[in-house]
């Protein structure tokens, strides 16, 4: 008999976080392995950031915290709210966590009753299906084959009476699509006529945007302010994955109860990872320009690159930094030792085991034939790591 509960026959370990531990392995085992499939930027957190966690160990905030947050740090992400989003919340509607995860985490767990329905674009992040089926609640994936964008039609047709949430992610991972203003206009229309359907938005990429302008849907129609929760955070945009920081920002009731989760699990984030996130959102953003643009020419030179490699095809996403690339061309070929490619797994598998590039399988994603690729690592490697990619390409027959 397993002592597991029942429950966790419903989720599985995070594909993004199995790849890049296999990479990890082969390194070790002496392999030199080109990952691209890290989720994290590979640049440093800014100097600012890290002397305001050092002041605050010095000055002795290493105490708990508040369950949902320092007041310091939820007044800075009220005026960020403010400031890039003009949405205007009070203390009582903000909680912060342990990352975008944990809010997420922790939202889920506090309104999902079993049976309930998310609506889930695929290709989605892949903890949403997981978080959601832990609850018991029914994850109604959609999958976005036209520019990896959900449109009005296809959120009508899936929104049933059991609808209890839409998930939101601009800019995406793993396809980097952002949603326009009109876009958000034409999905809250369907909305505004479904009343009991309320909406995540998880804008963790906010600031990681290349030729559109950022927008977030309850900026866009404000009926729905009511029905939208928030969820941001300071990992990618300040390079803070290691920090774990992360907020949501809503209506006073749900925040309330997952605050009530955090008393009786985790308690409060981290309390000098809080100080540093304050410096994050009051301080200088000067940099993010710059590490924008870094993005953006690797981003160009990757979708070039891998747009010249045989039976691979990529559009050029509009933020986050991932490239999400059709395999379908290399489906039937045959690898040198006549292993057949019959899926996205069997390529990703390819890559890593013959040509020593990790990439991701898109079926982790919820779209099968394609792989996710990560440009958040250093010129070098992307150059190596293409180039390996067009020659694993050229050598299937
Ligand atoms: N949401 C998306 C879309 C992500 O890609 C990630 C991390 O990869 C997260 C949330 C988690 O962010 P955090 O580090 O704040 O938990």
């Amino acid at each position: 008999m397993s002592d597991l509960a029942k429950r966790m026959s419903l989720i599985k370990p995070s594909p993004t976080i199995a790849v890049t531990d296999k990479a990890n392995r082969l390194k070790s085992e002496g392999k030199k392995i080109c990952v691209l499939a890290a989720g994290e930027p590979d640049f440093d957190t800014p100097d600012h950031i890290k002397k305001a966690a050092i002041q605050s160990i010095n000055e002795g905030k290493t105490k708990y915290t508040a369950v949902d947050g320092t007041r310091e740090l939820k007044e800075a992400i009220i005026n960020k709210l403010k400031r890039d989003n003009i949405l205007e919340y009070t203390l009582s509607q903000i909680c912060v966590g342990a990352g975008a995860k944990q809010v997420l985490f922790n939202l889920f767990m506090a309104t999902i009753n079993p049976g309930d329905e998310a609506i889930i674009p695929a290709p989605y992040w892949v903890s949403y299906v997981d978080m959601v089926s832990l609850f018991g609640g029914l994850p109604v994936v959609v999958e976005c084959k036209q520019n990896f964008k959900l449109i009005p039609e296809l959120l009508e047709s899936n929104i049933t009476e059991k609808t209890k949430w839409l998930i939101l992610n601009s800019p995406n991972n793993p396809a980097g699509i952002v949603y326009t203003y009109d876009e958000l206009k034409s999905i809250a229309q369907v909305l505004l006529k479904h009343p009991h359907v309320n909406v995540v938005t998880d804008d963790i990429y906010e600031h990681i945007v290349y030729d559109e302008k950022f927008f977030t849907i309850a900026q866009v129609e404000p009926k729905l302010y009511d029905r939208v929760f928030v969820v941001n955070g300071v990992s990618k945009a300040y390079a803070m994955t290691g920090w774990r920081i992360g907020y949501i920002a809503g209506r006073s009731d749900v925040i309330k109860a997952i605050s009530t989760l955090q008393s009786q699990s985790t308690s409060n984030p981290n309390s000098i990872a809080q100080a540093a996130a304050v410096e994050a959102l009051n301080g200088d953003h000067s940099f993010l320009k710059e590490r924008t643009k870094i993005f953006k020419d690797r981003r160009d030179f990757v979708v070039k690159k891998l747009n010249s490699a045989s039976g691979l095809s990529a559009s050029i996403p509009q933020g986050a930094f991932y490239l999400f690339v059709a395999c379908e061309g290399l489906l039937g070929k045959s690898t040198k030792s006549g292993k057949v490619i019959n899926s996205d797994l069997d390529f990703a598998e390819y890559l890593l085991e013959d040509h020593l590039v990790a990439v991701v399988p898109g079926i982790a994603f919820g779209l099968k034939n394609f792989i996710r690729i990560s440009y958040a690592t250093s010129q070098e490697q992307l150059e190596i790591g293409c180039n390996s990619i067009i020659k694993a390409c050229e050598m299937l027959s």
